[in-house]
Order: C-alpha cells, then structure tokens, then sequence
C-alpha cells in the first residue's frame, strides 16, 4: 500500500494533497482491497500546474540532447523496477503477467525512441534573400495535460509523456483512477530523472480530470480513453484554447472472407475478440464471416472460447484475466443479456461466473445484426458478436457504417478484397491477414469518434510542438 503523503507530485515534492477525499482499490481478481488512494482536489490540480509552469522557461531552455539524455535514465529507471512495476499493473487492472510485463517494456521503449528522436526533431531551412536568415523552429507548447486509462497504464503514458518532455514542454500526468499505484510508481522513477516541476501528478478520477483538462493553464490535453471522456475534455478545453489530442474508444470490424481457412480465421478472431480480455482500444469489437465459412468458423472459434484458461493474471498459466472491474463487468454482460434479447445466439460463455472477481468468459455470440448495441458500440470485453453476410461487399459496406473510425481488418486471399478494403475503410488502421502487428512507429491519425491528432510515432512530437518562422535580415540602415 503506498503511503498516505505520496500520492501528489508538484515542483519534485510528493504530498497527500489538501483534501480529505480517498477511495480504496480492490483487486479484481480476488475483490480484496488493494489500498487507500488519496483525491488531488482543484487547489492541488492548481498546485501542480503552477509547478508546472513555473518549470517551463527552464525545461524549454535545456538543450534538447540534456533532454533525450534524461530520457534515457528514466527508461533504464523504469527498466530497473520492470517486474515491480507489470506486479502493479496486474494487481490493479488484472492484466495477465506476460501482457503486463510487454506493456511496461513497451513503455521503456517509447522512452527511448523518443530519447533519441526528440534531438533530431527540428525545423527546417528557408531560401530567402542572401542578406537575410530565414528558418522555420519547433518550439514546445508550454504545459502538457496528459490524462491516461488503466488497460495499458505504463506504454500509454510513457508515450505521452515522453514525447511531450524532450520536445521541450513541462507535464501534469493524471493516471487513471483504476490504476493509480502503477501511475504513482511510474510519476517516481520517471521524476527522479528530472529537474522539480518538470513531471507533477495528480491523482482521482473524472472530477480531477475535468479540472485538469479545463485549467487555463494547460497548453495541450492529451487524452487517451474513451470517446464520451474524449468529447467532454475537448468542450473544456475549447473554452481555453488548449490543444487536444484524443485517441478515443473504437468498434473495430473483422471481416473473414470466404476461402480462408475457417480455423485459422478463428484463431485470428479469438485474439482480437479476448486477447487482455477485449480490454485493448483495438480489440476486435465485431465479426463479419462470409456464409461460405460460417459454421465452421463458429465452430472453431466457440471452441477457442471454451478452451482459454481463465484465472487471475497472476498465475503464469492464466490466458483470461478478470475484467478491470465489477462496474466494467456489469457494462460488458448487460451489452451481451441485450444482445441474447434481440436474437442473437451464445455459443460460448455468456455468463457471469460464480465465485470473487471480476471475471468474464470468452463469450461467442451467432446471428448478430448490424442494430444492436454490441455491434454499434464499444464493449471493451471479450466478446465476440458474429454477423453472416452473403458476399464481401456486404461485409464491407456494414464495416463502415460506424461512428468510430479506429482500426480494421480484413483476412482475405483475394486481392482485389484486401485492394477495396484499405482503399475504402474509413479507419485510421487497416490490417489484412493479421490481427494485431506493424511496423514501428506506425502511428495513425483515428477519425470521427475514435478521436483526433496523432498519439503515438514520431509525429506526436509535431504535435507536442509549435512552428514558428524566423526572417533575420542582417542589414541594418
Ligand atoms: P476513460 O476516458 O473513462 O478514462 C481515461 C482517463 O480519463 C482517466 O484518467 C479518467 O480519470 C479520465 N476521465 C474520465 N472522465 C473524465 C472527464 N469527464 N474529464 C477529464 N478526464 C476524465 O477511459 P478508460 O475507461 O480509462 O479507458 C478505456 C477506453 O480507452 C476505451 O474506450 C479504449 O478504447 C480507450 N483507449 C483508446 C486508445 C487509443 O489509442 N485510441 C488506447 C487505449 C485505450
């Protein structure tokens, strides 16, 4: 359990903050309490953005390879407290050891990369007359608002983070109310490598955040949660003039075309449908097979369900943790009771387990139709809903019709398909014959719904800074 003075960190200074306001966490894989956390109040959200700012002019100043430097201690920091710090992340969001621990290397290589990035990221040379210097500077923004979710706590927030810090600009990091302790623990390593004030904490949960997001101090708000937090940060953020960078929640489609073979088809769908129990912002959230395939699709992708070996993320043999909570639990189970309502047909789970924690079976539902809910929106569970369709254009034409624009991907041996496929799907991601995998840095801009602006890649570092041109005419009459 942390204790109670170091849950705030302003000007390099941990404190409890000023208010009385604490929640307890409960491990969701056994329901046992996991800790006290305090609540950053508005006068403490005040406090670290003053640090924060009051940082700035020294950060922005600091040559850009000091920066990287810095960077790069704060990897080797985190790298240091890896097993420490997956043990939280599994602790508080029940994500099973193995995915824990890849999430927090992720984060310790986006600290590099940006480490190394950042330094190279500059502005470019003009031709303008020979008696004058003309050059285009990127400079930071100023203060950045980065307010994270707890599916992949550590990755997301070094990435942000990162990027926002060599570029020059000072943080106030909010981690999510689901996974504080991981947060707090990553503000101390991270921290420890920099000047007070350039990387302050707050901690809580909706409340804290819209203060964060609407303080006029905030040059840009990094967001990265789900669609409906994502609007409201961008109506505060619109009465300031901050920038915001959004990457929202998405409902992406899996198309299985015919000829492919239905088994391997279903063990592409199972780990798009289940894989960090459907917790990933693109986990597969609907299933289009063509009817050639169907049954036996169905068939093997039930079984895939029936066979994954539920448990708490803890024990190195489990393949489905628990859901991150018992509110979260009750969203996802009520999206399938209302699916199972309008007609569609469990052929794998569907039900809550007996027993403590949030846990929910890897869940296969047949005859789905393109009006429920569980096929419009996010369910963010391991779920699978499955539509039949007569032919691939059909599958695609119903892929589209959503509000969110996130990620795609089509398991096709037809080229011509795969061709139509990225070349009309609307989404910021378009995968063909793999669910998850790219290259590095592969960053992409979501659309619509699933939000704006790039969070990830080398382009977040144009986003975490400010162009400004410079026409120096050297004569002076
Ligand atoms: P969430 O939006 O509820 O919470 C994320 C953060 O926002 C938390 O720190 C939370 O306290 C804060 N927050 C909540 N309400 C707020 C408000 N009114 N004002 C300001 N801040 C507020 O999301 P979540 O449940 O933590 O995360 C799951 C969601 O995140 C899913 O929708 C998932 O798709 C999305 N996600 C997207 C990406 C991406 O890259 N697109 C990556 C991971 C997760």
């Amino acid at each position: 359990m942390r204790p109670r003075d170091r849950w705030m960190l302003a000007g390099g200074r941990w404190s409890q903050g000023t208010g009385e306001d604490v929640f307890t966490m409960t491990d969701p894989a056994t329901g046992e309490p996991l800790g006290v956390v305090a609540v950053s109040t508005p006068a403490d959200v005040d406090t670290a953005m003053a640090a924060a700012r009051d940082a700035a002019p020294g950060w922005a100043s600091t040559p850009a390879a000091e920066r990287g430097a810095a960077l790069h201690a704060a990897a080797r920091a985190v790298e240091g407290r890896l097993d420490e710090l997956a043990a939280l992340v599994t602790a508080e969001m029940g994500k099973p050891t193995g995915d824990a621990l890849g999430g927090v290397e992720a984060g310790m290589a986006a600290l590099r990369r940006y480490a190394e990035l950042g330094p190279l990221h500059g502005g470019r040379s003009l031709q303008g007359g020979w008696g004058a210097a003309d050059f285009t500077v990127r400079e930071p923004r100023g203060v950045v608002a980065v307010i994270t979710p707890w599916n992949d706590p550590v990755a997301i927030a070094c990435g942000l983070i990162g990027a926002a810090l060599v570029t020059g600009n000072t943080v106030v990091h909010k981690p999510s109310e689901r996974a504080p302790h991981t947060g707090a623990l990553l503000a101390e390593l991270l921290a420890g490598c920099l000047p007070g004030g350039v990387l302050n904490m707050v901690t809580g949960g909706g409340e804290t955040g819209e203060v964060l997001a609407g303080h006029p101090v905030a040059d840009v708000v990094a967001h990265v949660g789900s669609t409906a937090t994502g609007r409201r940060i961008a109506e505060l953020a619109l009465r300031t003039g901050a920038k915001t960078l959004l990457e929202n929640g998405g409902s992406d489609p899996l198309i299985v075309d015919a000829g492919v073979d239905p088994s391997w088809a279903a063990g592409q769908a199972a780990i798009g449908c289940f894989a960090n129990a459907g917790q990933i912002c693109t986990s597969v959230e609907r299933v289009y097979v063509h009817e050639a395939i169907a049954g036996a699709f169905l068939d093997a992708l039930a079984e895939r369900a029936r066979n994954l070996r539920m448990g708490p993320g803890a024990d190195v043999t489990t393949e489905l943790g628990p859901l991150v909570d018992e509110r979260h639990r009750t969203h996802v189970h009520q999206h399938v009771e209302k699916a199972i309502a309008d007609g569609a047909r469990p052929l794998a789970g569907a039900e809550i387990p007996a027993g403590p924690g949030s846990f929910y079976p890897a869940t296969v539902l047949a005859h789905c139709t393109d009006h429920m809910p569980i096929m419009t929106e996010e369910v963010f569970g391991p779920v699978a809903p499955v539509r039949t369709v007569a032919s691939f254009e059909q599958a695609l034409n119903a892929a589209r019709r959503s509000r969110y624009g996130l990620a795609a991907t089509v398991l096709t041996r037809d080229m011509a398909h795969a061709q139509a496929a990225w070349r009309t799907l609307d989404t910021g991601t378009v995968k063909i014959n793999a669910v998850f995998g790219g290259a590095p840095g592969g960053a992409a801009t979501p659309r619509r719904a699933s939000g704006h602006g790039f969070g990830y890649g080398p382009e977040l570092l144009d986003e975490m800074t400010a162009v400004k041109v410079v026409h120096v005419q050297s004569a002076v009459p």
